[in-house]
């Protein structure tokens, strides 16, 4: 047949979705199966939200404000940034692949950590760039002295995740100021800090706060995690004007969609609840690390709303007879298991089914 599409995205693994309860329904016959596969917040939407998407479909046959522009401000207050500097985008990993588009010609170099957010590759091979995949160290994390190092005069992009989906690790503050002063100038390097608002440790930096002056940084935040709005796709981008400026060039155009923004908004005024629900998360987190460490020792400590369960060869055994037991979660083959941190009843359920697959490995 003739070839209609570029060959070289036929080595290109798609994204793998985290399975659904639908899927366990069919396949297994689990009727009420528990998604921890995700990384979604599992409390609903919030207060105003479900309000403020139901007044905004009124307006669904114009389009959206191109510029989301009381969105932008508002979200420029709360950040103390100029509004100029600001985009949003359908998901922050739409605006992932805009940076790379923004960046990167054919042939150009993307610096990630592997393993990590599974899109990077994609994006990386959708602008026809190399990707450079540094391994992560010994503790699960960005080996940033790598990072640094493996940067080439051909590299126009570093991706880092911080936390890191699906480790869990973060970066500390002394090693990404090193790691910053060591990485060009002219090379952009993107803080993706979707798992910001489940941050506790105080060394793990808040990248716009610490790095957002420096020319080269672009700060990559998301509403689909803590804000509870994964349906609606809404992520924003912080950058030096120039960059954002040129992001915009390249951003499908109304791609930020009305009931998204006003979703946003309305999210945005539930910042105590926000608060009060990463607060449970994060105590979730703590509880299921400690109780699943006693099965898997070698558990890293999460900043993240999941865990990382580095099971190997056994990581896809294990999700199989977590399923049985009607818990989602997410293998990676040959290296882990990521399980998202759902509601306390969630999570027992989760540790009882994590029992019974140990014992089946
Ligand atoms: N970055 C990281 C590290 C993520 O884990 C995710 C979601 N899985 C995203 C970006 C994208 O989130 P969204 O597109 O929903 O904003």
């Amino acid at each position: 047949m003739t070839r209609l599409t570029r060959a070289d995205l036929d080595a290109l693994p798609a994204y793998v979705p985290g399975r659904n309860v639908a899927d366990l329904a069919r396949e297994l016959g689990i009727a009420e199966a528990i998604k921890l596969a995700s990384n979604e917040v599992p409390f609903g939407p919030l207060p105003g939200v479900a309000e403020a998407v139901m007044a905004a479909v009124g307006q669904t046959h114009r389009y959206p404000d191109l510029g989301a522009v009381a969105l932008r401000d508002k979200l420029a207050g709360r950040l103390g940034v100029d509004a100029d500097r600001l985009v949003t985008g359908c998901g922050s990993v739409a605006l992932a692949e805009l940076l790379a588009k923004a960046t990167c010609l054919p042939g150009d170099e993307i610096v990630y950590s592997w393993r990590s957010f599974e899109a990077y590759p994609i994006i990386a091979s959708g602008v026809g760039a190399t990707s450079v995949r540094v391994p992560n160290d010994a503790g699960h994390g960005h080996d940033l002295t790598a990072m640094a190092e493996a940067v080439t005069d051909r590299t126009r992009l570093v991706l880092v995740c911080n936390p890191n989906n699906p480790t869990g690790t973060s970066s500390r503050k002394a090693d990404l100021d090193r790691f910053l002063d060591a990485v060009p100038d002219d090379t952009l390097v993107v803080l993706d800090e979707a798992y910001r608002e489940f941050v506790t440790d105080d060394d793990v930096p808040d990248g716009l706060r610490t790095y957002g002056d420096r020319p080269n940084v672009v700060v990559l935040r998301t509403l689909s995690k803590a804000w509870g709005l994964a349906g609606l796709r809404i992520g924003y981008l912080v950058a030096q004007p120039e960059v954002a400026a040129a992001v915009r060039k390249v951003l499908t155009p109304f791609s930020t969609s009305t009931v998204a923004q006003a979703a946003a908004l309305a999210a945005l005024d539930a910042e105590a609840e926000v608060e009060r629900r990463c607060a449970v998360v994060i105590s979730e987190r703590d509880r299921v690390t400690t109780e699943v460490r006693k099965l898997f020792p070698d558990v890293p400590s999460s900043q993240a709303n999941f865990v990382w369960l580095p099971l190997g060869d056994q990581a896809v055994a294990f999700g199989a007879a977590c399923e049985q037991q009607g818990v989602i979660v997410r293998p990676f083959a040959g290296d882990g298991v990521r399980v998202t941190i759902g509601t306390p009843e969630e999570n027992d359920a989760f540790l009882a089914a994590a029992e019974f697959a140990a014992k089946s490995l």
